[in-house]
């Protein structure tokens, strides 16, 4: 299969009715780029940065993020780099920074939240992201969103950080795209809303899922809960993509969802545009969108939505995938 699979690795990704859609990978260490490449990613949609500050006694300086940064965009050669702002909380800790115990981690002062808590730690990483897009095709994401304010927020921090670097001299890209993770539900349903202050979206389904289901992603016992075709994450699904569209501005996923290949028709037929996943879903990935017709799908996947659990639309794809063998 691998050596079938090969054949894929230098095309573009698209339908049997010919829509482009982009196949891209999650990373979270230098070394994945390069897997990211051997694997036909044509861009990376979700640079997890938080490896950079954690097995370590203290927070990485601005010039060794810089030099993280700078090394994957050059390393891509163009190609879209989505790298994300500190997520850090929830299951992941940092030791060093002392912060207070909570009694529910995952619903506490995670990722985007911490950040605005701590502006000196949330202001050094963005110097450094800013400092490194002119190597290549930055895109900047905030993670954990779910009031209008928070984005907000964090969009005149990154302002005025660019102004200041702008005034100390420092090359900048030209463009900068700012986008932010969907993966909380408040921010799904408002993400007519979002949608004007952003140049894009990405859909965190592994967070969206556990928050929508109020179970959490990590525990055993619940995990017959944490269903991604379940009708009410494919509406939340769409209302995200549909509110993107009415702004012209366009949506990817980057939770596991992207790369599972019940869920690819349907959300290829919802008309989502970017698929970020582990380097070794991207060929498999490929090869089925290239039997996909987008426009039938998009009609199925209406039908889909219509259906009352997560049983009958994977029965329900499974028997429309057939078709298309
Ligand atoms: C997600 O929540 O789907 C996501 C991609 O982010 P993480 O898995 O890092 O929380
Ligand atoms: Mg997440």
């Amino acid at each position: 299969r691998k050596s079938v699979l090969a054949q894929w690795v230098n095309r573009t990704t698209a339908s049997k009715d010919g829509k482009l859609v982009e196949l891209a990978a999650n990373i979270g260490k230098l070394e994945d780029v390069q897997k990211a490449l051997d694997n036909g990613a044509e861009g990376i949609g979700l640079f997890r940065t938080e490896f950079l500050y954690m097995g370590r006694s203290q927070l990485p300086t601005e010039d060794e993020q810089f030099n993280s940064y700078k090394y994957v965009l050059e390393k891509m050669e163009g190609k879209p780099v989505v790298i994300r702002t500190l997520d850090i909380g929830g299951d992941k800790e940092l030791p060093y920074m002392d912060l207070p115990k909570e009694s529910n981690p995952f619903l506490g002062q995670r990722a985007l939240r911490l950040c605005l808590d701590r502006p000196d730690l949330f202001r050094t990483q963005l110097r450094a992201l800013l400092r490194a897009s002119r190597y290549g095709n930055l895109k900047i994401m905030f993670p954990m969103i779910a009031v209008l304010d928070e984005l907000l927020e964090a969009k005149r921090i990154l302002q005025e950080e660019k102004q200041k670097l702008a005034a100390e001299g420092v090359e900048l890209a030209e463009r900068i795209e700012v986008g932010m993770m969907i993966e909380v539900p408040a921010a799904a349903i408002s993400a007519h809303v979002f949608a004007k202050e952003v140049d894009f979206f990405s859909i965190g389904t592994n967070d969206l899922i556990q928050y929508t289901m109020a179970a959490d992603r990590m525990n055993e016992t619940v995990s017959y809960l944490y269903q991604p075709c379940h009708p009410s994450i494919l509406l939340l699904i769409r209302m995200v993509i549909d509110a993107a569209k009415q702004e012209g501005k366009w949506v990817g996923m980057c939770g596991e969802m992207a790369g599972d290949e019940t869920a690819i028709p349907l959300l290829l037929g919802m008309g989502l545009y970017e698929f970020s996943m582990s380097a070794g879903s991207i060929l498999p990935a490929r090869e089925l969108i290239a039997r996909l017709s987008q426009s039938e799908w998009s009609g199925l996947a209406e039908q889909a939505l219509t259906m009352h659990g997560q049983q009958e639309i994977q029965a329900f794809v499974q028997n429309n995938k057939k078709g298309e063998q």
